[in-house]
């Protein structure tokens, strides 16, 4: 078996060392004589490894009281439509950076008013927005953020303060770096990005917030149903919610939000520097105070190139360089389980080929 260089933007790379724990308990997990798929969701046995996973969530990222952790199917993509279903009365506001905030703020418009507060659109979502004096108008819900943009490859490097609630989807930097959740309302995450296999969201949610929902929305498009029913009201994703509980024991082994934060760091560092020092033969798609340390978007100087570039790192064992459809040109993403091996790899091997070509 070979092992590749993974930098897949979703799903993608997870720790090996989880991979093979799940691998060597699937047969019989915790001692049950059954695997994790095939124990019943309402077990005392499964209750328990939910809870822990919620209570080691909730030390990793200092989730404060009066905040409920929950589990959610049907991707971020529904959460587009649920956030807005849920608690868009009057106007939602939205930071628009990207294909991703362009998808939420489509599908709240069903609920409601949307408005864009800021935008980098007409820039080719290349940075993110300052919201400016007045950005965010009156009778508005809710302003929505999106804090990594996985396709364009940009992050907030800091959260707004606002006086409205703040959501914030999160998906693609979720525990990559600690977070203050006390400055949001409500978060979400797809988990196929940073923390374990399509299937689940996670999401955290202010109590208050949530009492203040639109009844009028069926059961299973309603939070209060998942906090209500401490996210088992129907049979939860079981084995991808174990999986997160697995990948946050190993968060926990390794120091956390905060040293995976410096691990990133040096890890995106590497591959910039590489860009940087490349006399524009690589040239980074985002503006350098908007880059992400997740998702490093990146051209070379004709799509021949950037195919030639695909293929050759291919045969080294690089995997997941082509950038996303809806932008072209490369891609690397470097989430918590990219070792920093993987991108020293990477960055030699983008100097050599630029050498060569
Ligand atoms: C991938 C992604 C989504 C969509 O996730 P699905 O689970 O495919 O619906 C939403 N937001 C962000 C930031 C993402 O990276």
């Amino acid at each position: 078996m070979q092992r590749v260089h993974n930098f897949n933007a979703g799903p993608s790379a997870m720790p090996l060392a989880v991979l093979q724990k799940v691998q060597a308990e699937f047969l019989d997990f915790a001692g049950t004589g059954m695997s994790i798929v095939e124990i019943s969701h309402r077990s005392e046995r499964y209750q328990q490894l939910q809870e822990e996973t919620k209570q080691t969530l909730r030390r990793l990222l200092h989730i404060p009281d009066g905040y409920h952790i929950i589990f959610l199917q049907g991707g971020g993509s529904l959460q587009f439509v649920m956030h807005s279903a849920n608690f868009l009365r009057r106007r939602g506001a939205y930071v628009n950076t990207g294909v991703w905030s362009d998808k939420a703020m489509a599908a709240a418009a069903a609920y409601g008013e949307v408005y864009e507060a800021a935008s980098s659109k007409k820039d080719g979502f290349s940075y993110i927005p300052r919201l400016t004096e007045g950005a965010i108008r009156e009778a508005t819900d809710y302003l929505y953020i999106t804090s990594n943009n996985t396709i364009h490859g940009t992050q907030w490097a800091s959260y707004p303060k606002v006086s409205v609630p703040l959501f914030g989807d999160v998906s693609s930097d979720f525990l990559s770096r600690p977070i203050p959740i006390e400055r949001f309302d409500f978060l979400f995450a797809g988990a196929q990005k940073n923390i374990g296999p399509a299937g689940v969201v996670v999401a955290i949610i202010k109590d208050s917030l949530v009492a203040g929902a639109n009844p009028d929305v069926p059961a299973m498009l309603r939070y209060d149903t998942y906090v209500k029913h401490d996210s088992v009201y129907n049979t939860p994703p079981v084995f991808a919610i174990y999986f997160i509980h697995e990948v946050l024991q190993w968060l926990e082994r390794e120091g956390g939000p905060e040293e995976m934060a410096r691990r990133n760091e040096r890890k995106a560092a590497m591959i910039y520097e590489v860009i940087d020092d490349s006399d524009g033969f690589y040239r980074g798609h985002a503006d350098k105070n908007s880059r992400s340390r997740m998702n490093i978007t990146f051209n070379l100087p004709t799509s021949a190139y950037e195919e030639a570039f695909i293929r050759e790192s291919e045969q080294h064992h690089f995997v997941g360089l082509k950038g996303h459809r809806s932008l072209g040109g490369c891609r690397a993403s470097l989430y918590n389980a990219v070792t920093e091996e993987s991108c020293t790899a990477l960055a030699q091997f983008m100097k050599t080929f630029r050498k060569n070509h």
